[in-house]
């Protein structure tokens, strides 16, 4: 059995499970469009039953997931490779950093573990259609997890999303619409329609159980590195959901005991869309401008869940860092030649957050670099940075002058 509640994380007003679906109903009435949202829910856990019953030699994990496994869809998410990457930590210094490669979802992306755990609450509360807004990869995910099972997905892209996302969606059968503007208009816009029309929504931080889903991300590093938190975690950061999934997978481990200490969480930010960065470094909440960046997963003007993130960096006693596109680019092929691991370039940015950051680690500290996204979802960003050969004619001495002169 399932047993949480939901708490308001901004007036701390509790919540049985079925008595609200998205936000808390009073700090909500503060949402205005276009700014981070208001009364984010957190499912709290019992944690003391919890602990009677889980048995670290045998871990049920399912103690502490809020949908009952009899819910879930035939769509394994998650169990991701978690390896050490000696080639690139010997580079920046640190003898024991470790790549989390989330890329290997299905989808080939982190939101999988949340669009999972959301059409699993569609299937528990009997919602036919699933909705969510999405700068590509939350819609890709909800596609494939609806396509798994008999729901329909509605998806609100920028027009601009990268082509791979795009066929994604449409492969999978979900309707897609691309709006003429930003991701924050396809946000908006999205929570229009469902209040409208109806169905699941799935927006990130609006639905509570995205930030639960992707809190298994956390729980897998724990088991991978032995049963232990390591001593930071780098994380690419738009809404801010991913890293506030993070801090609550180790905030349960702490709540059960198992883990002593959260790992500090290392916010990376692009530096056209640096709101939840300039809320860490002034206390001072405001959108970002212009949120362009080739790191399309991480651009937003406006994060949904800024507040709840920016506490996920204090109270883990994190921080948080920009950096420039150039940087990013320079950082994915750094990744991809020293790892083997082609990530998109949101991901990647936590490659070149942590090299301007390098300074705060001890050489020996364990460090997990956080690799959300694939890299052939968005492979043109590299296109321009990489020599394609001209053909050779197919002779010995046409190969020897290629490769040998
Ligand atoms: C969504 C996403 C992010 C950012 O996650 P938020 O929850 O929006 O902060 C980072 N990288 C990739 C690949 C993503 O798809
Ligand atoms: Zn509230």
């Amino acid at each position: 059995m399932t047993e949480f509640f939901y708490r308001c994380c901004e007036c701390g007003e509790k919540y049985e499970r079925d008595s609200v679906r998205y936000l808390c109903p009073e700090c909500g009435k503060h949402c205005q469009p276009g700014q981070p949202l208001h009364g984010v829910l957190e499912a709290v856990f019992d944690y003391e039953a919890i602990q009677k019953r889980f048995d670290i030699k045998y871990p049920d994990w399912s103690l502490l997931c809020a949908v009952e496994s009899e819910f879930h869809p035939n769509f394994p998410v998650g169990n991701t490779p978690f390896f050490k990457a000696d080639k690139l930590g010997a580079e920046l210094g640190l003898s024991h950093l470790f790549i989390k490669n989330d890329g290997l979802n299905p989808s080939g992306s982190l939101k999988d573990r949340a669009s999972e755990l959301v059409v699993a609450e569609a299937i528990r509360l009997g919602e036919k259609r699933i909705v969510t807004a999405s700068t590509g990869n939350a819609a890709a995910a909800l596609a494939a997890v609806c396509a798994a099972t008999d729901r329909e997905a509605i998806i609100f892209v920028p027009a601009a999303a990268p082509k791979a996302k795009l066929i994604q969606m449409l492969v999978h059968g979900a309707r897609v619409v691309r709006v003429k503007g930003s991701y924050d208009d396809a946000f908006k816009l999205s929570i229009e329609f469902t209040e409208r029309h109806g169905g699941l929504n799935r927006n990130t931080a609006y639905h509570p159980l995205t930030i639960e889903g992707k809190k298994t991300a956390a729980l897998e590093i724990f088991e991978q590195n032995g049963c232990k938190a390591p001593a930071a975690v780098v994380v690419p950061v738009g809404d801010g959901v991913i890293i506030a999934g993070v801090f609550k997978g180790f905030y349960d481990l702490l709540q059960l005991g198992l883990i002593e200490k959260l790992p500090r969480l290392i916010a990376v930010q692009a530096e056209s869309s640096d709101a939840i960065h300039h809320l860490v470094r002034t206390g001072q909440y405001r959108n970002a401008k212009k949120p362009q960046t080739i790191a399309d997963s991480i651009s937003v003007s406006a994060p949904s869940n800024a507040y709840l993130a920016q506490r996920a960096i204090s109270e883990s006693k994190g921080t948080s860092v920009i950096v420039a596109d150039a940087d990013i680019l320079e950082a994915q092929q750094q990744l991809a030649m020293m790892t083997g691991v082609f990530a998109e370039p949101a991901a990647a940015a936590t490659v070149a957050g942590l090299k301007k950051l390098r300074s705060e680690f001890m050489k020996n500290e364990e460090v997990v670099l956080l690799i959300t996204g694939h890299g052939l979802k968005h492979a043109d960003s590299v296109r321009d940075l990489l020599h394609v050969p001209d053909p050779v004619e197919p002779s010995l001495a046409a190969v020897e002058k290629e490769l040998l002169q």
